[in-house]
């Protein structure tokens, strides 16, 4: 099997190519892409001889094609660049591990041309879930998810009638955060936030951690990929993030998925669905886990949970908004130019500020989504005074 890694110098991006790599039987890597991390991407060339490769960056493409010889390499640059490889005739896969927005036009041009999809990413769901899935029916494509939670609800699924479905438990270590004070969290440092107790991730998902927007968002996620309703998906911190999701039907019985806390494991299971394939990685020892512990989540020290709910019930182009207002307040956090407690401010006051639109096509969710960046912008500037 083919497989395209959009992304492939980030976390999910280079643990996919090591489950390719111990699978080389099975799959070949024919496209990589990466925003501008030409040194990872120079190693990942010469490791797996892509044909055809992408950089969103044009100075960093200019850079990668002064260093390296690109002779059996297609090179494609940019956004469009992107969307015009991922229709590559070759490609069979394509796992999806871009973060945050500028995934959605990519995947969306991946479902049009036939792609089966590993899907990482979580924004694009959020903003344009249904019109994603509409495609995927329309085009008889599969989208399986890489986000360990969603992995675990659709393995639980596989094999039941959605229609006996009660609740959907979405399980979340809690994040760097969880043990902290509310009133430590208005100096919470960049550092801190970093340092997930459980996973190792890309920052942008990590500051999502620990705000538990991560988890807001996996809300949106999960309604769109298994058809939910935002009122039967529950959220429990659980700190030993073994159980990476549970299902309970209609007869009171709950289906959990577990296993170790290694994001090989789903990526795994993305690429060889519906195949099974033993792996050399470690098992879980129950003897030595001492218990397993569920607590509910505390909306009150993570606004951004509320939120999300919120846009969850709204639709429309509420999520769209509530993305983008995220991704900037993050961005904006991660330089230093935002505290903490400020993130779920900035979101909300963006949130109250949009005129929604129900049903939106995909226009509609693009101008929702650049509204909301500016908008967030001038929510920043009004907080600092
Ligand atoms: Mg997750």
């Amino acid at each position: 099997m083919m497989i395209a890694v959009l992304g492939s110098t980030g976390s999910i991006g280079r643990n996919t190519l090591g489950v390719i790599r111990d699978f080389s039987d099975k799959f070949n890597v024919t496209a990589l892409s990466t925003n501008s991390n030409i040194d990872i991407l120079s190693q990942q060339i010469k490791l797996f001889h892509p044909a055809l490769i992408c950089i969103r960056d044009k100075n960093s493409a200019l850079d990668l094609k002064s260093r390296l010889n690109l002779k059996n390499i297609k090179l494609f640059v940019g956004e469009e660049g992107l969307e015009e490889m991922v229709q590559d005739k070759r490609i069979d896969k394509v796992v999806l591990a871009i973060s945050g927005a500028s995934a959605l036009l990519p995947l969306l041009k991946a479902i049009e041309s036939g792609k089966d999809i590993a899907l990482a990413n979580k924004e694009a769901l959020v903003m344009a879930g249904h019109i994603i899935m509409q495609k995927a029916t329309h085009k008889k494509i599969t989208i399986i998810p890489i986000d360990s939670e969603q992995s675990g609800i659709w393995q639980c699924l596989s094999s039941e009638d959605k229609n006996k479905l009660k609740n959907i438990y979405l399980t979340a270590s809690g994040g760097p955060l969880h043990k902290i004070s509310r009133k430590y969290f208005k100096n919470i440092s960049v550092s801190q936030v970093l340092k997930h107790p459980r996973w190792k991730m890309g920052v942008k998902i990590s500051v999502d951690s620990a705000t538990l927007m991560n988890k807001g968002l996996e809300v949106l996620e999960t309604m769109h990929l298994f058809g939910v309703e935002p009122d039967k998906i529950k959220i429990l911190i659980h700190p030993e993030a073994l159980i990476h999701s549970m299902v309970e039907f209609t007869d009171g019985v709950i289906l959990a998925q577990l296993s170790i806390t290694d994001m090989r494991i789903p990526i795994q299971y993305a690429l060889t669905y519906p195949e099974r394939l033993a792996n050399k990685l470690p098992n879980i020892d129950f003897l030595s886990v001492k218990k397993l512990s569920f607590q509910e989540p505390d909306f009150k020290r993570f606004p951004c949970l509320g939120l999300a709910y919120r846009v969850a019930q709204d639709e429309g182009t509420m999520p769209a908004v509530l993305n983008a207002a995220n991704e900037v307040s993050v961005s904006e956090f991660l330089k230093n130019g935002l505290d903490f407690v400020s993130i779920p401010r900035v979101i909300e006051r963006v949130l109250n500020r949009h005129r929604n639109k129900i049903a939106p096509d995909l226009d509609d969710v693009l101008e929702a989504d650049s509204w909301a960046r500016r908008e967030a912008y001038q929510a920043m500037q009004k907080l600092r005074h």
